[in-house]
């Protein structure tokens, strides 16, 4: 009942956007309501909720003054406007279901991991979900992964198969309860089950198949176990021959592997904690953070070969709390289900063909996956949370922008690819789509754009692509003849996803640092420092080009790189040099590689600091050729770490027309001395990162002087090397210029596809402007 007040009531109507639905909002708002003795209603509205309460004004008040700060975990506010209307004496407070009448561009909730209250009824043998591994309520649990269409409610999702049972409907339908509308809400009578099948994909009929997956991990097997978005192979991560299994089954050499731990002591056995990491490991997207190991840690080196990081991340699903609470390890390998670089495999069948070989069990259930969604990966530097890989529990949050704008599609790059649909003043970033590089991946990349432009209710007219004729987002932008294309270079999307991020405008000095983008000019850029803004930008200065012998067979070789300097500053009697790495490489090989840059044969100028790091680790003879992608600049790195040498090498600047270049010359005249001296790889890695982070800041504070601009922004893959990012940071700010970077969106191509949206957005706009 409502109490009766002396005043006059008071109705407010309070109209409210963001994350709204599937996350336990109407009940929260629900009990607020009467909490605060208002009656009213909540009901979905196409852009999230609409709120009436009515009551004496001194509650109406304290509702609105509580509803922001009291707010579900999960829901996220994005607008929240209120306004008087007149009062309509109604008794109570009611939730209007869902109006299937009414576009609702809402926005979808991430995948949650599984919260607290559901962990103690899973521990609890006397809950009716006592280990049961799909118990999830409106604060958790499986939500983008599993949904078809729009409006989020069952029919819509994969839960559509069960059938909820008298008692999870009763649940399902108290406002009052955990799990009012909790759309994935099931348990052991009514909802999904787990089973084992064999390597070749037989059941094996057996009352706890969780158990045994447990059992048969401990033994040394490599086993599939079906994820929120797909499978993972898992093994003991503390035994060292099921850990070379499966690199060796799963082809993949040296690249490290991401392990999963119960809890964030064991976490913090294994790796150096701070506060932040300890809070991402924690936070409900549950990523996996790359984390310092501990030197005396006593795990496998097949882990994470030559890298002094360690990918680690905590359970996220109620299976993955079970299979640790059979305390047979306390550390589990946890790798996408895949080989090599295809997508992960999401459906039971799927994955019993494509890990077939690699797989010596599969832990599956019959809750369908109908979204691939790899975990995502990050880190903390500088202080900030940085996206490397974002994906599973971020996806498909939305980046806020400035202007409203029609409908746009970006489809990103070719490597590490991720598609971006802007709608209103929103910008959302698909999962992480991966390389694409082969069939899989095409049809996953197909699939991320139909359930975006689902999901959102958007059919773009305009869509925006890389400038590089090769890529398959390219090549599939333009056969949609029926679309207005707009070609946006690579470097500066880079500069515009940061710019977006940071929500700055005007123009800024863009530091574009990454291995290959494809150049105005028919060139492979990648050291680039652009003046920008969101519709133009001039190349203030670059590295200079140097020959990219075999094109990419000097991505896989980067002893090549090093030749290329070499021949470029000293001739090709590279011999007379005498250097230790050239030792190591076939004189035949090294001939032709020479002869193919003279003649200009398949040799493409480059401006690429990606390949800059390369060369200078195969000079120093830390690697002649990689097993994965950006190997030897991350070993680069990682020897830095143990020097604490002050010293940096020069470059050469000069100014051509009103372009500077960054050349090289010096710094190799100072490496092959330093060499020649048995300087310590660490001390000459160090300098060599400081002497770019030096030059970089030095051309910008002379583009500074010339236009009068003080805000930088720094973008490509080069800056997922921490060492050469705080560097540069420090360098600049020294210099006092303010500085942006990525936190939210990946500072690689996984972020290209935001600035691509973005320039577009902005040359619309400006078009229309021209128009009027
Ligand atoms: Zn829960
Ligand atoms: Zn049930
Ligand atoms: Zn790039």
């Amino acid at each position: 009942m409502i109490e009766m007040s002396l005043m006059p009531p008071l109705r407010k109507a309070i109209d409210v956007s963001g994350i709204v639905q599937g996350v336990g909002f109407r009940p929260f708002i629900y009990r607020l309501a009467n909490q605060c003795s208002l009656s009213g209603f909540i009901a979905n509205t196409p852009v999230g909720v609409s709120i009436e309460v009515e009551g004496a004004p001194e509650k109406v008040e304290e509702f609105l003054l509580r509803l922001p700060k009291e707010v579900p975990p999960l829901a996220k506010l994005t607008a929240l406007s209120d306004r008087e209307i007149d009062p309509q004496g109604e008794q109570s407070f009611r939730i209007i279901s869902t109006r299937l009448d009414q576009p609702a561009k809402t926005l979808i909730s991430p995948d949650i991991a599984v919260c607290e209250d559901c962990l103690r009824e899973l521990a609890n043998p006397r809950d009716r979900r006592f280990r049961y591994p799909f118990i999830n309520c409106t604060n958790c649990g499986p939500r983008f992964t599993i949904i078809r269409d729009i409006p989020y409610d069952r029919a819509r999702t994969s839960m559509d198969s069960f059938k909820m049972c008298a008692a999870c409907q009763a649940e399902y339908d108290d406002p009052a309860n955990r799990r009012f509308h909790a759309q994935p809400n099931a348990c052991w009578d009514c909802g999904p089950q787990v089973q084992l099948l064999s390597a070749s994909g037989t059941l094996i009929d057996i009352a706890e198949p969780i158990r045994e997956a447990a059992r048969l991990l401990q033994q040394g097997s490599t086993v599939a176990i079906k994820g929120l978005g797909g499978f993972h192979l898992a093994c003991d991560a503390k035994n060292v021959d099921a850990v070379e299994k499966l690199r060796e089954r799963k082809h993949r050499i040296e690249k490290p592997f991401a392990i999963m731990v119960p809890r964030l002591e064991i976490a913090e056995r294994y790796c150096i904690l701070d506060d932040l990491s300890k809070k991402h490991l924690l936070s409900i997207g549950r990523p996996i953070v790359l984390l310092p190991s501990r030197p005396e840690v006593a795990l496998p080196s097949g882990i994470a070969p030559g890298n002094r990081f360690l990918g680690i991340f905590l359970p996220y699903t109620p299976l993955h709390h079970l299979l640790f609470s059979s305390g047979k390890f306390d550390a589990l390998v946890m790798t996408s289900g895949n080989l090599s670089e295809e997508p992960i495999a999401i459906d039971n069948l799927e994955a019993v063909q494509r890990l077939h070989g690699i797989a010596d069990a599969f832990l599956v259930h019959n809750r369908e996956i109908l979204r691939r969604c790899d975990d995502s990966v990050l880190r903390v530097a500088a202080g900030v949370l940085q996206q490397l890989r974002r994906s599973r529990g971020f996806v498909p949050v939305p980046v806020a922008i400035e202007h409203e704008s029609p409908p746009i599609l970006a489809v990103g790059g070719e490597l590490k690819n991720t598609v971006c649909v802007i709608r209103g003043s929103e910008a959302f970033l698909s999962q992480h789509v991966g390389d694409l590089e082969n069939l899989e991946s095409y049809n996953f990349f197909n699939e991320a754009v139909d359930h975006l432009q689902r999901i959102l209710e958007v059919q773009p007219q305009v869509i925006a692509h890389d400038l590089h004729p090769d890529y398959f987002s390219t090549k599939w932008a333009l056969e949609r003849e029926d679309l207005q294309h707009i070609p946006v270079q690579h470097h500066h999307a880079h500069i515009a996803a940061c710019m977006a991020e940071n929500h700055l405008d005007g123009k800024v000095i863009g530091i574009a640092l990454d291995g290959t983008g494809y150049g105005a000019d028919g060139a492979i850029w990648g050291g680039e420092i652009l003046v920008a803004d969101y519709t133009t930008f001039d190349r203030a200065a670059h590295l200079q080009y140097v020959p990219l012998p075999g094109g990419s067979a000097a991505i896989h070789e980067p002893w090549r790189m090093a030749v290329s300097h070499l021949a470029k500053h000293y001739g090709n009697d590279l011999q007379s040099l005498d250097l230790p790495f050239l030792r190591e490489i076939d004189s035949r090989r090294l001939q032709l590689v020479l002869q193919m840059m003279e003649r200009e044969i398949h040799s493409p100028r480059t401006s690429s600091c990606g390949r800059l790091f390369d060369a200078v680790a195969a000079l120093l003879g830390l690697r002649s050729t990689v097993n994965y992608e950006a190997q030897a600049a991350i070993e680069l790195e990682m020897a830095a770490h143990t020097s604490a040498d002050e010293g940096a090498y020069p470059f050469d600047l000069v100014k051509e027309g009103s372009t500077w270049k960054i050349g090289t010359r010096s710094l190799f005249d100072w490496l092959i001395a330093d060499i020649r001296k048995q300087v310590s790889i660490p001390d000459m890695s160090r300098r060599f990162h400081s002497g770019l982070a030096l030059v970089l800041a030095d051309v910008a504070a002379k583009i500074r002087d010339a236009r009068d601009l003080n805000h930088v922004c720094l973008s490509g893959g080069c800056f997922h090397n921490v060492l050469f990012f705080e560097f540069v940071l420090n360098a600049l700010r020294k210099k006092e210029f303010e500085v942006y970077f990525h936190s939210d969106v990946p500072a690689g191509d996984g972020g290209l596809s935001l600035g691509q949206a973005l320039i577009a957005a902005h040359l619309l706009k400006a078009s229309a402007n021209l128009n009027s």
